[in-house]
This record gives structure tokens, sequence and C-alpha cells, in this order.
């Protein structure tokens, strides 16, 4: 173990970047594997290479300038998902609605008839049936 403590001294390892390359890498295996496309399988070894290359770069910096790139593109895709899977699973407990003037997600409980809804962030009103 020590020998591999002394090898990754000073080397960036692994990051949210480099999850995602593998991930990719993963996939486009998979979908050369089911649609028989076998140019998809050695486009797949770029991501990996990538990965790789990066993991055992000593260039620090750079490779935090790219993950901080990727998480800047990254982060509002997964924070969509992550709010439509929470508005999926409250589905049965609460409605949604988007706030006509500022498109603000408003959350109310279900089953309330009629009611004023009061937008948390611009404070603007609006009826809905809940
Ligand atoms: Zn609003």
């Amino acid at each position: 173990m020590n020998w591999l403590q002394r090898f990754m001294a000073g080397r960036y390892g692994s990051d949210q970047l480099n999850f995602a390359l593998l991930v990719l890498c993963l996939l486009l295996s998979l979908i050369s594997q089911i649609t028989g496309l076998y140019v998809l399988l050695l486009i797949s070894y770029l991501p990996l290479l990538f990965a790789i290359f990066r993991m055992f770069s000593r260039n620090i910096y750079k490779r935090r300038a790219e993950n901080a790139w990727f998480l800047k593109l990254w982060t509002p895709v997964k924070t969509w998902f992550v709010q439509k899977f929470t508005m999926l699973r409250q589905s049965k407990q609460y409605r949604f609605f988007r706030c006509p003037s500022c498109r603000a997600t408003v959350r109310v409980p279900r089953g309330k008839g009629k009611i004023q809804i009061r937008c948390p962030h611009c404070g603007n009103t609006f009826l809905k049936k809940s």
C-alpha cells in the first residue's frame, strides 16, 4: 500500500468529471453492445483514457479548472432532475404550480379546493384548484 501512496502523491486522483467520463464510457459501450455499432465501442475508450490521464496527472490546477467547468454545466441539469424527482415523489400529497409572474415553483397541499396561492418568492397571488 505504501508504493501506491507514493505513486499517487502529487497526482490529481478522481473527481466528479472523472466519474461522469466513466459513466459515459459505460453508456457508450452498452449502446454499442445493444446496437452492434462497434465504432461506438472504440469511441467509448476515449473518455476512459481521458479519465485515466486526469487521474494520474500532476497538473492539479488545470484538472481542477476542468472539473469546475464541468460542474458549472452539470449542476443545473442535476438540480432539474432532482427537483422533478422530488415533485414526482410528493405528487400524491402536493400539487406544484408555476408562479405566473416570477416562474418559481410553488408547492401546495392537494385536495383543498380552489385556493389563493401566495408566491413565497415574489409575493404575487393567484387562484388555482389544488
Ligand atoms: Zn412568484
